[in-house]
């Protein structure tokens, strides 16, 4: 696997696409506003166009009225040659469309008289336009049909050049902005997508950098609380937590490679005096020396399981097969077995068992649980101490077993930590034991719903307590 940090593809990072977007976003609107700017300025273009138009077609009515049709035929002339021929033509129609007089029409001859505008003038009467592409030209014309008398129609028509070259100018300006708008967007784009995402490349970095040996790096937390910062605090958090992680699975593989050491050095120590005894009472040697190894294996094995127990049950694998049982039976029972040991030590041991009491448990692993508990009472109280046992029903849902004693109790600075995997006090190091006895108690304790808590009670000795939900099935 490699190890070298992967820097993602230019074209498919965020900043990338969001600059797409930044730069398209900007451009459209450039163009929707350009668009319409153009509509606007092209129509106010033509309605000039088109009022020119009629106030040339006002001139022919004044002409008419004054002069009759012999003005308005001078003034088609005159008109077209002060605008200019190659600008303007009149022609003056009777209302069968045929032409009676015009301005010179050579530039404009391809011009005709077009049937449908005369045909609409006539039955609407109202006035006609239409923009023509003139053949022969590279211009458009603006031509109007308008009533001048009362049978008399003029065909007035004007070139469209300058109002193109206005609109093409436009154009082309407006493409050479949008060429800077895209280029600018672009360039402000990728700024402030990459300063947006300059702290999620923090933690990119960061993440790279961390390895099972370092988990010390931190990305730094700007305070502005932003989704950036969140995002680098939630992400801190998470390496607080893999940090504490890897370090009690440190702490969890050393103890149990202390642990597994201690037996298996001894198994190898009997072994190896097996090989090399030569006192003549060999049988005797050997089996005794046998018998260390089972003794010692057992413990080996023994540990090996529960902590196996412990780690299913913690990832919710161990099979408990619960069922109704008699608590109180149960505890009787277990107290029975452990009086012998009691007496050893000189120890009053004594109990106060509420009868009748029943819960949904898995009885052997329960049993297990309550006489680690005792076992310890027992291993951790002098010769001549008190140790007492306790079942009762707290309230309607809980029934509590409570294990107290009068030894030295649990030194305050490690009440947290003694539930914790192969962890054991350091006065008790002299005592046999594995760390693993409370561990599994509160890991069984929590498979039935219960928990396992303990106190420190004056002047000394210290109460472990096994809560469990209380049931009262009838059992079976
Ligand atoms: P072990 O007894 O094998 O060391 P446990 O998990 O049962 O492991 O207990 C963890 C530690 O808690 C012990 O090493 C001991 O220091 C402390 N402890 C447990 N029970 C008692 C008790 N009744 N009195 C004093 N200390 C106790």
């Amino acid at each position: 696997m490699s190890l070298k940090p992967r820097m993602p593809d230019f074209f498919k990072t965020i900043a990338f696409r969001l600059t797409v977007w930044y730069a398209g976003i900007f451009s459209i609107s450039s163009c929707v506003a350009f668009g319409l700017f153009y509509f606007l300025t092209s129509q106010t273009l033509l309605g000039q166009i088109d009022q020119d138009l009629l106030d040339k077609a006002g001139y022919f009515r004044t002409a008419i009225r004054r002069n009759g049709i012999v003005g308005a035929q001078n003034l088609a002339v005159i008109e077209a040659q002060a605008a200019g021929e190659k600008q303007i033509f009149f022609r003056l129609l009777y209302p069968t469309g045929e032409v009676f007089a015009s301005s010179h029409m050579s530039y404009w001859r391809e011009v005709s008289i077009d049937d449908h505008s005369v045909k609409r003038l006539m039955q609407k009467r109202v006035t006609v336009f239409q923009t023509l592409q003139v053949t022969g030209q590279d211009q458009n014309a603006r031509v109007m049909y308008t009533f001048v008398s009362h049978n008399v129609i003029l065909q007035t028509g004007l070139a469209m050049a300058s109002h193109a070259r206005f609109l093409s100018g436009f154009k082309k300006i407006f493409s050479i902005s949008l060429g800077f708008v895209i280029l600018f967007s672009g360039i402000s784009g990728m700024f402030l997508s990459r300063q947006a995402l300059a702290g999620v490349t923090a933690i990119t970095r960061t993440a790279q950098t961390i390895s099972g040996a370092n988990l010390d790096q931190r990305v730094p937390e700007t305070g502005h609380g932003d989704e950036l910062d969140v995002l680098a605090h939630t992400f801190n958090r998470m390496l607080d937590r893999i940090s504490a992680l890897v370090k009690s699975i440190r702490e969890i593989s050393d103890n149990i490679a202390h642990d597994l050491k201690s037996p298996l050095t001894r198994i190898r120590g009997f072994a190896e005096l097996a090989l090399v005894q030569d006192d003549g009472n060999e049988l005797e040697a050997y089996k005794s020396m046998a018998a260390n190894t089972i003794e010692e294996s057992d413990r080996l094995l023994d540990m090996i399981n529960t902590m196996l127990v412990i780690s299913r049950a913690e990832a919710g694998e161990a099979q408990f097969k619960l069922a109704a049982m008699d608590l109180s039976e149960m505890i009787e029972k277990a107290w029975e077995l452990f009086v012998p040991l009691a007496e050893d030590k000189s120890i009053v041991f004594t109990r106060s068992v509420a009868k009748g009491i029943t819960v949904n448990a898995d009885g052997p692993m329960l049993q297990r649980a309550f006489t680690n508990l005792l076992d310890n009472a027992l291993k951790y109280t002098p010769e001549n101490g008190h140790v007492h046992v306790v079942l009762e029903k707290c309230g309607s849902d809980v029934v509590d077993i409570r294990v107290e004693d009068d030894g030295p109790g649990i030194d305050p600075d490690s009440l947290e930590q003694i539930f914790q995997r192969f962890f054991r006090v350091e006065s008790s190091r002299t005592t046999p034991g594995t760390g693993l006895g409370l561990s599994l108690a509160k890991t069984i304790a929590e498979q039935h719903g219960g928990s396992v808590f303990v106190k420190n009670q004056t002047p000394s000795g210290a109460v472990f307590t096994m809560r469990l939900p209380y049931c009262n099935f009838p059992i079976i």
